[in-house]
């Protein structure tokens, strides 16, 4: 469901530019739980961008769902973006002046949806917060605006939930927590799940690990069975 070829991307201008992605293949099949490790500033959230058509390639082709990003229009992407990509930050990235119920509904009436609000109310009682919907964020703990981010990102029905360190900013019970969410999320919607983490237990967690180094992907050899 994900495929890219030989992306590579240099961001930034002048003395401040960085080759951030040198030459990045990537295959991801669809229902797949990928995670993606590496040291900090070797390009893993660039590559989510990447992945998310929120940051566009030099070189190299971006295929998601069986779409070539590389020659559409913002439009076309953002569209594109909408109907087939969750994404969850280490921040939580909620709207500060809107409830819990806003935050979700509101990406979906912009999206045009017929009953944004009704599947609003779901997804947030799907994410354990059907007590929570009028709060804001700052009347919410960091556990319940990551539900309430993760509601967002489901509530569209994405075949790609992408998460950037999304249990980065949460104690380990908690964050746990999270991570069971997604996870339980993604298998009970075959969502293919890519997934950034500093966190080697989550990273374990995942049905596959990838990781970074230096703008380059060097996949993680899967552990050799010892015959006994
Ligand atoms: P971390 O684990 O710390 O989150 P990361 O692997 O996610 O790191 P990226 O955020 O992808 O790393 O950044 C990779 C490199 O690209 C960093 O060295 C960063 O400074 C550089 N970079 C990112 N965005 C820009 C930009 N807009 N302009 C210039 N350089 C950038
Ligand atoms: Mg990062």
């Amino acid at each position: 469901v994900i495929a890219l070829r030989d992306v590579s991307l240099t961001l930034g201008e002048g003395a401040s530019s960085v080759h951030v992605l040198k030459g990045v293949s990537l295959d991801v099949a669809s229902g797949e739980a990928t995670g993606i490790v590496g040291p900090s500033g070797s390009g893993k959230s660039t590559l989510l961008m990447v992945l998310a058509g929120l940051e566009r390639v030099d070189q190299g082709t971006v295929r998601i769902a069986g779409e070539l990003l590389n020659g559409k229009s913002e439009d076309q992407i953002a569209s594109f973006r909408g109907r087939n990509i969750g994404i969850v930050f280490q921040s939580f990235h909620l709207i500060p002046n809107m409830t819990a119920l806003e935050n979700v509904a509101v990406p979906l009436e912009l999206a045009g949806h017929a009953d944004p609000f009704g599947v609003a109310t779901r997804e947030l009682g799907a994410v354990g917060l059907s007590d929570r919907v009028t709060h804001y964020p700052g009347e919410l703990s960091g556990g319940e605006q990551q539900r309430v981010a993760i509601a967002r990102a489901l509530a569209p029905s994405p075949r790609i939930l992408i998460a950037d360190e999304p249990t980065g900013n949460l104690d380990q019970a908690t964050g746990k927590q999270i991570a069971d969410l997604l996870f339980a999320k993604a298998a009970e919607r075959g969502m293919t799940l890519v997934l950034v983490t500093h966190d080697p237990a989550l990273a374990a967690r995942c049905s596959r690990q990838v990781s970074m180094r230096s703008g380059r992907i060097e996949d993680a050899p899967r552990p050799v069975k010892v015959p006994a």
